[in-house]
């Protein structure tokens, strides 16, 4: 129905310009961030289950991929279409795929489809220039990248290009490409890549295409959906946008889509520019049709990002290659490592956000794994977190899906001001949902999104010390586990890298703590419980909580004794030297004694409950002895019963 919509305004266009020659029509098939999802996905977007596959519920693969590419390109065959199959980067990372094969399983699937062309997505880097480097040479298409710059003699020095011109129906179609100038701190290039910034290089090199007589002009890029509505408004020339990076969906059906398909965003000449992208992890197959006039002007765009479900065949042949390549893996992925009680949420517009509850497992485990050695805090980037698990068994293969990066445990001694600064990179790219927003462990943190990024959003830090939540002294050095990615600087966070003490960056891989902190905590219950607040404090965002919430609410918010989270009766105390002694009596709460109990600042129920019973999850013991009333709002000076 689209194809004959388009083909009828051209025929009208062409009737009411008798010397035209008729309007040149090109087909763009797209897909991008596919992050290794060669088997299919299920509705987290990690790995489907065989069980799940029975019943229809998985999505993508690279084999579902291909029959669509196929269908299309079969029918556009039919019409003699002018078509061009491109990816716009991230085909690397993501599942034990590329753990396994690195970019191996992707160049043999990817000439299988027939892709023409594809974009130098960040992680392409991961694994270093030199293993990108042998995947160009495994794949029978060009990549291309034309603001990241190889230093001459350098392993990928003239080895992907800046631009290629393609002839499709007698009409030549130059695409073009850049990369994200962050890919340094989001990856691992290099030092022999550097990236210039996008825009001024395209405002360079689009002059030079249109000067060898080319005028149709596609932008094949990895900078995300905010850029390229940058890159549209700011160059002039580009007549198409093809993106990823931001994992975006752009649909005329989807309410969840962040804009319609395509995406049309005014030039700096008036001309609307159809920018498109379709989601990630092989979910979609995106399908532009584009009409240029004569000067090669965009005259219509229309088109639709295929839902590639379980009404897409796989490709026999590609599944059945796809499950021996999977065999040796697949071993590994069965293994069940624990359970969860509730779906644990590593979506990224929450731990990119806020506290999830990914984040919170995650950054417990590391803890956990090396509170032994003096660790007192945990940070880990939200953006390091690949996917949710569902409820239920817990794979090592659902863990990998999670945590693909084969990151290693980094510890590191850092000073409170540098935790506070590092922090603050955290925040600072929230409008972009960008990878670096902090997921912490054995700290908390609120935060003030109405502040501008790097002036100052972290508005109060607080340490566990010896069970209690205590201000972060600037000038302390404490010690801190994170991820070896982070502490070589990776996603800005530079005082990781400069400032870090004692730095051992060799530790276990990522995946294998998780994996064991789950059979160690067998079942799991997922959690959040006010690690990240937004607001100027915790006594604010308190305030906030303890209005909409009764105390009898609490043990839902605090599911764990050794972690409590803020609660809505009071503060921690600060740190001062009454704090300092308090925390010596709870350092032995069976020296507590029962009997009446008169209130002091900072007390709270589940404190109460540490400090007389040795256990925080008694707190209802003290509740019932006297009224949910009486101790709903615990005012300093009232006695209560503490039973025994
Ligand atoms: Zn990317």
């Amino acid at each position: 129905m689209k194809k004959l919509a388009i083909l009828a305004s051209v025929s009208a266009m062409a009737l009411g310009a008798v010397e035209a020659r008729a309007d040149y029509i090109l087909d763009i098939l797209h897909t991008n961030d596919l992050h290794s999802r060669i088997e299919s996905i299920n509705k987290y977007d990690s790995t489907c289950s065989a069980d799940d596959e029975k019943e229809n519920k998985c999505f993508g693969g690279i084999a579902r991929v291909r029959t669509m590419v196929s269908d299309r390109r079969f029918a556009f065959g039919k019409e003699k279409a002018n078509l061009l199959v491109l990816d716009a980067g991230d085909q690397f990372q993501g599942s034990l795929f590329y753990s396994t094969y690195k970019g191996k399983a992707a160049a043999e699937f990817m000439n299988q489809i027939g892709y023409d062309a594809m974009a130098i997505g960040n992680h392409e880097f991961d694994d270093g220039a030199e293993n990108l480097g042998e995947f160009i040479a495994k794949v029978a298409f060009p990549l291309i990248s034309g603001n990241t710059i190889a230093e001459k003699g350098s392993v990928l020095d003239g080895k992907y290009k800046d631009y290629v011109v393609f002839e499709r129906g007698g009409e030549k179609i130059a695409v073009v490409s850049v990369l994200a100038a962050d890919t340094k701190e989001t990856s691992s290039p290099g030092d022999s890549i550097s990236f210039t910034d996008p825009i001024e290089y395209l405002n360079g090199i689009v002059p030079k295409i249109e000067a060898e007589g080319i005028n149709k002009i596609i932008a094949l890029t990895h900078v995300g959906i905010e850029e390229d509505k940058r890159i549209a408004a700011n160059v002039k020339g580009i007549d198409v946008i093809v993106g990823g990076h931001s994992h975006t969906l752009l649909s005329n059906t989807d309410e969840k889509a962040y804009g319609p398909y395509p995406l049309m965003v005014d030039n700096p000449d008036g001309v609307k520019v159809p920018i498109v992208t379709a989601y990630a992890y092989s979910k979609y197959l995106g399908e532009l049709s584009v009409v240029f006039d004569d000067a090669g002007k965009v005259i219509a765009a229309d088109g639709v990002p295929h839902l590639l479900d379980s009404s897409v065949k796989p490709d026999a042949g590609m599944a059945a290659r796809v499950a021996a390549l999977g065999a040796p893996i697949e071993e590994l992925k069965t293994k069940q490592v624990g359970m969860t009680s509730a779906p644990i949420d590593g979506d990224r517009n929450s731990c990119r956000l806020q506290e999830c509850s990914m984040g919170d497992l995650v950054t417990d485990a590391m803890l956990d794994r090396v509170e032994g050695q003096g660790v007192q805090i945990a940070i880990t980037n939200g953006g390091g977190l690949r996917a949710s698990i569902d409820q239920g068994d817990v794979t090592m293969g659902e863990v990998l899906t999670v945590l693909p990066f084969q990151n290693t445990l980094s510890t590191f001694e850092l000073s409170g001001k540098d935790i506070v600064g590092s922090l603050e990179n955290g925040v600072s790219e929230t409008a972009d949902v960008a990878g670096r927003f902090a997921q912490v462990a054995g700290l908390r943190y609120a935060w003030d999104e109405s502040v501008e990024p790097g002036q100052g959003r972290v508005k109060q830090v607080q340490v566990m010390e010896n069970g209690e939540w205590k201000d972060i002294n600037p000038d302390k050095m404490y010690k801190v586990v994170s991820n070896n990615f982070m502490r070589a600087g990776g996603d800005g966070y530079k005082l990781f890298k400069e400032n870090g003490q004692n730095a051992y960056d060799y530790g276990p891989g990522l995946e294998t703590v998780v994996a064991d902190y789950l059979s160690k905590n067998n079942p799991y219950t997922p959690k959040t419980e006010g690690r990240i607040v937004k607001g100027t404090s915790f006594d604010m965002a308190q305030a906030e909580t303890s209005k909409k919430e009764p105390m009898a609410e609490m043990p839902k918010e605090e599911p764990k004794a050794e972690m409590p989270a803020a609660t809505p009766a009071a503060e921690a105390p600060k740190a001062e030297a009454p704090a300092a002694e308090m925390t010596k009596t709870e350092e032995k709460p069976a020296m507590a004694e029962t009997g009446d109990y008169v209130i002091q600042a900072g007390d709270n129920l589940w404190d109460l409950a540490r400090k007389f019973y040795g256990d925080a999850t008694e707190w209802k013991k003290i509740e019932e002895a006297n009224g949910v009333e009486n101790v709903r709002r615990l005012k300093i000076g009232d006695t209560i019963k503490i039973p025994k």
